[in-house]
């Protein structure tokens, strides 16, 4: 079974009286362990099939599956469900929160699951916080990170429910080149780990090397899926 079967999904917004499309048809399967990358420029529909596939929008046509379930009509609260036991997810900016340490960024998304004791959290905690190399970081706040290691803590947050896919949109866009590579490297290193597939978006022809499948979008169509 796929993990991702996309069949002609359109997106369109309504500006008004206008529909902008901003996905015009896409069909597409990504495997299950993928490490997958969506690439184009900036306006090219990356986000838009990044929040389908996360659930957070409804395609306007066409039927997307995910872990073999059709996501294309949820309701609300049954997408939150759905990606609270199946997704996870890494962001441009980081988007931890600032007033918690490392640990605490990491185990935020545990206290919303019932029925774990504190000792079980801690253990899977310190699992994801070695996992990426941030022991010694632990007790340290967001702001006395660098990027990179602030990257490296919001994956593990996005690991630590053990999610089936981890979706990231532009991950590496405000880190440098080095930096980026070792968090797109850290990425894989988990996937190969722990067996969960990784989407993640860039607009850099670089960073999309270190893919093992591309998709290249152009103004809201696929015009190229590669196999690596
Ligand atoms: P990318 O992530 O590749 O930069 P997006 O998915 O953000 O591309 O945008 C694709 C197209 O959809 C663009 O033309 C953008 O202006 C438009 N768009 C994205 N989000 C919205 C929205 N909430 N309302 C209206 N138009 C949008
Ligand atoms: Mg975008």
């Amino acid at each position: 079974m796929a993990l991702i079967q996309a069949n002609n999904i359109t997106k369109s917004y309504r500006m008004g009286e206008q529909e902008v499309p901003a996905l015009k048809g896409l069909t597409f399967e990504i495997g299950e362990g993928a490490f997958a990358a969506f690439v184009g420029p900036s306006g090219s529909g990356k986000s838009t099939l990044l929040n389908l596939i996360g659930c957070l929008d409804h395609p306007s046509s066409g039927t997307l599956r995910v872990n073999g379930v059709d996501v294309s009509s949820l309701s609300r609260s049954a997408a939150a469900t759905f990606r609270g036991e199946n997704l996870g997810f890494v962001f441009q900016d980081f988007n931890l929160v600032p007033v918690l340490s490392a640990y605490e960024n990491i185990e935020y998304p545990l206290l919303m699951v019932r029925g774990w004791s504190e000792a079980k959290r801690r253990e899977r905690v310190n699992q994801m916080i070695a996992a990426v190399g941030m022991t010694e970081q632990a007790h340290k706040r967001p702001d006395q990170l660098s990027g990179g290691q602030k990257q490296r803590v919001a994956v593990a947050r996005a690991l630590v429910g053990q999610p089936k896919l981890v979706l990231a949109d532009e991950p590496t866009a405000n880190l440098d080149h080095d930096t980026a590579y070792k968090v797109l490297n850290l990425m894989k290193a988990m996937r190969d780990d722990f067996g969960t597939s990784f989407i993640f978006s860039t607009h850099d022809p670089k960073i999309m090397h270190e893919a093992e499948q591309t998709f290249t979008l152009e103004d809201g169509r696929l015009t190229a899926g590669a196999t690596a």
